[in-house]
């Protein structure tokens, strides 16, 4: 039984925040550079740090280490707020179930990988009730390249299996390209899950080892039943 580290990504695979997340960024850029407007690009997959450092530097502002934890800390103000009164916000369908699936196995150590800062990704999840599922992650606040956080939440989930990382397998679930091409920087099987901007095709042919539709599909349950059954319960 190869001890196994499961690191979901938050945004589109677990839940969907309706635009919350947009509209604290956004909030955050307008008390710090007057606009918004540099905010214009797709967020999904980006990582947190990325995606300030980009609109600050869209901004015509400075983006060092210091301006980016400014306005990161700005955006987590703003976060519960925009969470609490987005009317869209939903844990997406399968979700629960799959965390069900795999909780409480021997030698599975179910985690979060996420471009999200930690806050921020508790902030998100709580608002679903499912924020406490997750004992340990890599987050967006360890690294601002999405395969270096997932390489510090593989080092968590190997520490709390008591196993080298290089004896685990490691499993990411994310909805985007960039969940994939940083599963396989670290050497980690992807599953991709459509419930983002990408069809679960264009996750496969980016090389993912499993892609479905959403995690109510029979596939998706059975690949994470598969999973669960090959580690006894704990
Ligand atoms: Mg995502």
């Amino acid at each position: 039984m190869t001890p196994t580290i499961v690191l979901f990504d938050v945004d589109g695979t677990l839940v969907s925040c309706g635009g919350a997340g947009r509209v604290a960024m956004e909030a955050a850029l307008v008390e710090i550079a007057g606009s918004a407007d540099a905010l214009a690009f797709s967020f999904a997959g980006g990582t947190d740090r990325a995606i300030a450092r980009r609109a600050l530097e869209g901004s015509g502002r400075v983006a060092d280490d210091a301006a980016i934890d400014a306005f990161l800390a700005r955006y987590l103000e703003r976060l519960p707020a925009a969470l609490a009164s987005a009317e869209r916000y939903r844990v997406l369908d399968g979700a629960v179930g799959v965390l069900d699936t795999v909780r409480g196995r021997a030698g599975i150590a179910v985690g979060l990988g996420t471009g999200n800062v930690e806050a921020g990704a508790r902030a998100k999840l709580a608002r679903g009730g499912i924020a406490e599922r997750f004992a340990f992650g890599g987050f967006g606040c360890d690294h601002e390249e999405r395969a270096r956080l997932l390489a510090a939440g593989a080092a968590r989930g190997a520490a709390r299996l008591g196993a080298a990382v290089d004896a685990c397998r490691v499993l990411v679930v994310g909805d985007t390209e960039k969940d994939v091409a940083a599963a396989l920087a670290i050497g980690a099987e992807c599953v991709g899950v459509a419930t983002g901007p990408t069809d679960a095709a264009t996750l496969r042919a980016a090389g993912a080892h499993a892609a479905f539709d959403d995690l109510t599909d029979p596939g998706a349950r059975a690949w994470f039943a598969a999973l669960a059954a090959s580690h006894t319960s704990s």
